[in-house]
């Protein structure tokens, strides 16, 4: 690294030693950045460097409440509002028990960028709590979600910040979140996306982020004169973006072959189809179950136990012509890439946020992969909530196909986009590096126009 980007590294080691999420996401962004630095004005730029990587504003609270049986719990509650030079600050919320500062921090510093590749009008943030969804029941997920938005309420507001949706956030914890919050402030407004269409919602917003994910795979391969046909695929998770790559992958007449959870992921070399699909949703949205039960509903599956011990991840262990990881950050290690190297994966594109670690993604640049990372390839999800936005502020419902014919503008245009501009900066075929310094440029010189506040 340069001198001023080594620095601004070392500052943010110095004053948060323990944020090592945090810490990974500035250092991807900030080699990316430290390509085109010198050729930019520096007291300029570098000013905004600094400003980019401090949060505008870090809200930490306490979230009380109580169990089915009257026992009074306690949760720490989150919203990292990154940076509102293009808008409100958006950025979903994420329920989970690994969830604290540093992981906030990394996922809004990357939604503020990903946001800004979607040439919407949005801001980047990212809030959740450790508390877990999992093996609770609904009206206890109901009375956590309302002491949670009770807080939150005062710092967020449909022209101020937005949440959404995330790990262990989905339907009905937003319908939650957004029926407390219209008792507090006595008013109906688009302050939450990923709404049910019933009441305020956008058509095609549970599908965004799956279905964008291979739109934008699809246009990468279209640029090598292939497609998903008769393609073979690996996804990880299960939940929200896993289930709608499955399903778009499937349309487009690919065959994914793996889908995982926290404890364990299935093998099905026939194939996830779209009956099998319809399982699996039944099994993760309704009844909550784990997908070991995949393998016994069906039998041509196999089921492998996640191994305590850390070591390769089993998903990544099957032959594949593409990869999508749709689980959680880090889930591709040095390992793990090496294992898809040798099994010959073609294209790898990130469902997850930061689902590859450093090594792992320079293990695909060196082998010639197709590497489509997070802040691009899963903005489909926030680009489709700026429509919800757009469609709440205007009172109207666009159809489904509307909607979904946007997500596949937007898509194209941020595939386009990180290519030329990783070509434009001497780094043709490193969407990485296309991806930070496109939404780096945005950010940068509307912080400029504005002041450098
Ligand atoms: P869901 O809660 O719907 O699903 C998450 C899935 O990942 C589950 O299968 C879960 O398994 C698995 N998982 C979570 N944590 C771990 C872990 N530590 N180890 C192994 N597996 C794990 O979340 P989403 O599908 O919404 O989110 C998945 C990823 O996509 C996240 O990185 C999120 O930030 C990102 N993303 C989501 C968007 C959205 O619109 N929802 C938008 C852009 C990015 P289990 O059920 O056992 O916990």
């Amino acid at each position: 690294m340069r001198d001023v980007t080594a620095e601004l590294f070392q500052k943010i080691q110095k004053d948060d030693p323990n944020q090592t999420e945090f810490q990974q996401a500035v250092h991807e962004f900030l080699n990316s950045v430290d390509k085109i630095i010198d050729d930019l004005p520096h007291v300029v730029y570098h000013k905004v460097l600094d400003r980019l990587i401090e949060p505008e504003r870090a809200i930490m609270f306490r979230v009380p409440w109580t169990t089915d049986e009257g026992i009074l719990q306690i949760n720490r509650g989150f919203r990292v509002q990154m940076n509102s030079a293009l808008g409100p600050y958006k950025g979903g919320l994420r329920f989970h028990p690994s969830v604290n500062l540093s992981i906030v921090k990394f996922l809004a510093f990357e939604q503020t960028f990903k946001n800004s590749l979607t040439g919407l009008q949005m801001g980047g943030g990212k809030g959740g709590s450790n508390f877990d969804p999992k093996g609770k029941s609904d009206s206890e997920v109901m009375r956590f979600c309302q002491s949670f938005i009770t807080e939150l309420s005062r710092h967020i507001g449909a022209d101020t910040d937005v949440p959404a949706g995330d790990i262990g956030v989905g339907g009905r914890e937003i319908g939650y979140l957004f029926g407390q919050y219209k008792r507090l402030r006595n008013e109906f407004t688009g302050t939450l996306t990923g709404k049910s269409p019933l009441w305020g919602g956008s058509y095609i917003r549970p599908e965004a982020t799956g279905y964008g994910l291979v739109y934008l795979a699809a246009a990468m391969l279209h640029d090598k004169g292939e497609s998903f046909e008769g393609k073979t695929c690996l996804v990880s998770g299960s939940g929200n973006v896993a289930q709608y790559t499955v399903e778009k992958l499937n349309s487009l007449g690919a065959k994914v072959v793996t889908l995982s959870d926290s404890t364990g992921c299935i093998y099905d070399p026939s194939g996830i189809d779209d009956k099998k699909l319809r399982y699996v949703k039944t099994l993760k949205n309704v009844t909550r179950g784990r997908i070991s039960a995949y393998a016994e509903a069906f039998k041509e599956a196999e089921y492998f136990p996640r191994k305590e011990n850390g070591g390769a991840n089993q998903v990544w262990t099957f032959a594949a012509d593409c990869a999508f990881p749709c689980a959680t950050q880090n889930e591709i290690s040095a390992t793990d890439a090496r294992n898809l190297v040798k099994s010959n994966i073609k294209l790898v594109a990130e469902g997850a946020n930061m689902p590859t670690t450093l090594e792992g993604v320079d293990i695909f640049h060196d082998n010639g992969v197709l590497f489509a990372p997070a802040k691009a390839a899963n903005a489909g999800g926030v680009a489709v909530s700026g429509l919800e936005m757009a469609q709440n502020s205007s009172r109207i419902q666009w159809t489904a196909e509307k909607v979904d014919q946007q997500l596949q503008r937007i898509m194209k245009g941020i595939y386009a986009n990180i290519r030329d501009t990783a070509k434009h900066y001497g780094s043709e075929g490193n969407l990485v590096d296309g991806a930070n310094i496109a939404g780096f440029l945005k950010v940068a010189n509307a912080m400029i126009d504005q002041g450098y506040v």
